[in-house]
């Protein structure tokens, strides 16, 4: 049995997860001289974060798509990286592309919609993300494409989701018009609403390893290799006294310093022992994701690398056509889009055949690229069980209180699902690199843990 041992313990920091933020975390408090195991429980690093590539010669990620050059050099893989060639995003409504966001604000109906907002303020604090979204864009805006996008990738009514679903957008119109307009003069992909931990600039932009994403957590995996154990499910989070003490993985209890988690938050109250300071998290909601990667002869058939389709007759709310912006993930004279379809485990999208499901989505396609049906050569399927944290109003005054601590002395939850956040690579790097120095200093002083 574990005991709460000396205030400054000699056992090691448990990290929980080999993603971005388990092997962040794990470096940064190698950096700092503690001793660090991090227990993944799959049979590679890399979590959401990493790469397909099929034997016709495509490439795929099943999360990330983009880094910038700034987490590219934090991670030891700008050499690897070559820039993303050009970035655009596009809304396809009422059978014809607008771009994001200039197209958008020359559409009569939006702009007035949105100045009867400015003219006329509603009282109060917004209640749900339909009242922000209708506050910040107008009524037409909101409803006719913020809202649908929202209600299909939550899977909930945007009445039901909080407020805050919109600080996902950290850029206003004009700083986001300023970025797109210095991307066109320095002829890069600049990023624009990419991360809110770091300034965005003129100098910070898109990039993409070479052999895909998985590169970022291979590059962090190789600086703390000795640390690594893989195939190493932790079963469960030993609390004693409300600090966490250790954790037992297969049937071994370990002591630990503390305890840094990268499941997803609803996971934690299933692997917790002795204490149910975390139950309040178990009816948090997680959204699946269906990404139906579809191969097609040509190139440059979607009207920008992304497209957001909030018409409800469309299967999928998001097209990617990577090649547009990498053209070497796809073979030359082919392309591959990517279609973004909200599920839940076991409902029609989530159990339809692979195949079926591509001539589901190439059906709908040729409203937007006619030719689909013609060049379409097969796709391949990825399912993500957490793909977005969903932020309803039921549980809103927890998620906010999880900003703060979970709740128990040195367990930290860290990470996109561990936080339970819509944050983006760079983000979570950033983050977590201040969380772990944070607690490296904590944990020499021997004061509790407060992040
Ligand atoms: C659709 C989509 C698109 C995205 N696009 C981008 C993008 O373009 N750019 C970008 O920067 N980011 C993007 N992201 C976000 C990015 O993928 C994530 O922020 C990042 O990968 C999260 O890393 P993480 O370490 O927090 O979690 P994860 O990658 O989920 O890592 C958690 C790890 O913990 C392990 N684990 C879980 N339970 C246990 C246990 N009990 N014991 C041991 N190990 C365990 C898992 O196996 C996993 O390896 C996207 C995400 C999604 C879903």
């Amino acid at each position: 049995m574990i005991t709460t041992g000396p205030e400054i313990s000699t056992a090691p920091v448990v990290v929980l997860g080999g993603g971005i933020a388990g092997l962040t975390a794990a470096r940064e408090l190698l950096r700092n001289g503690l001793d660090v195991v991090l227990y993944e429980a799959g049979p590679s690093v890399g979590g959401m974060a990493d790469s397909h590539h099929d034997p016709e010669g495509f490439t795929f990620d099943t999360g990330a798509h983009f880094i910038t050059n700034r987490l590219a050099t934090a991670t030891g893989v700008y050499e690897q990286c070559r820039a993303v060639e050009s970035y655009g995003e596009t809304v396809w409504l009422g059978g014809r592309s607008y771009d994001y966001p200039a197209g958008l604000l020359r559409v009569p109906r939006f702009v007035r919609a949105a100045i009867a907002e400015r003219t006329h303020p509603r009282h109060g604090s917004a209640t749900s993300a339909a009242d922000r979204f209708r506050r910040e864009f107008g009524t037409a805006l909101a409803d006719e494409i913020a809202l649908p996008l929202l209600e299909a990738w939550s899977g909930a009514p945007a009445t039901e989701l909080a407020p805050a679903v919109a600080d996902k957008i950290p850029s206003g119109i004009a700083q986001t018009v300023g970025l797109k307009l210095a991307a066109r003069l320095t002829h890069r992909a600049v990023a624009v609403g990419y991360c809110q931990e770091a300034p965005q600039s003129a100098n910070v932009w898109h990039v993409y390893p070479e052999r895909g994403i998985s590169a970022v957590c291979e590059s962090l995996a190789a600086d703390v290799a000795d640390s690594i154990r893989l195939r190493s499910p932790v079963e469960a989070i030993t609390v004693s006294d409300g600090r966490a003490v250790g954790v037992r993985v297969a049937g071994r209890e370990v002591p630990a310093a503390a305890v840094i988690s990268t499941a997803p938050i609803n996971v934690l109250p299933k692997i917790v022992e002795g204490t149910d300071a975390l139950e309040r998290f178990r009816a948090f909601r997680f959204r699946p994701m269906v990404f139906v990667n579809l191969r097609l002869q040509g190139r440059d058939l979607l009207p920008h690398t992304m497209t957001w389709t909030p018409e409800a007759q469309l299967p999928f709310f998001r097209l990617t056509e990577t090649p547009q912006a990498m053209p070497w993930l796809a073979p030359e004279g082919k392309t591959l889009i990517t279609a973004d379809i909200g599920a839940e485990i076991g409902d029609e999208h989530w159990s339809m055949d692979d195949g079926e499901l591509g001539e589901r989505c190439i059906d709908a396609l040729v409203e937007i690229v006619p030719s689909a049906r013609r060049d379409y050569l097969g796709c391949r399927v990825v399912r993500a069980p957490s793909a977005y944290p969903v932020f309803h109003l039921d549980y809103e005054l927890d998620r906010q209180r999880l900003a703060t601590s979970t709740g128990v002395d040195r367990l930290l939850s860290i990470g996109r699902n561990g936080e339970f956040a819509h944050i983006l690579m760079e983000d979570v790097y950033w983050r977590t690199v201040r969380r772990a120095r944070r607690l490296a200093r904590e944990l020499k002083s021997g004061a509790p843990v407060s992040v």
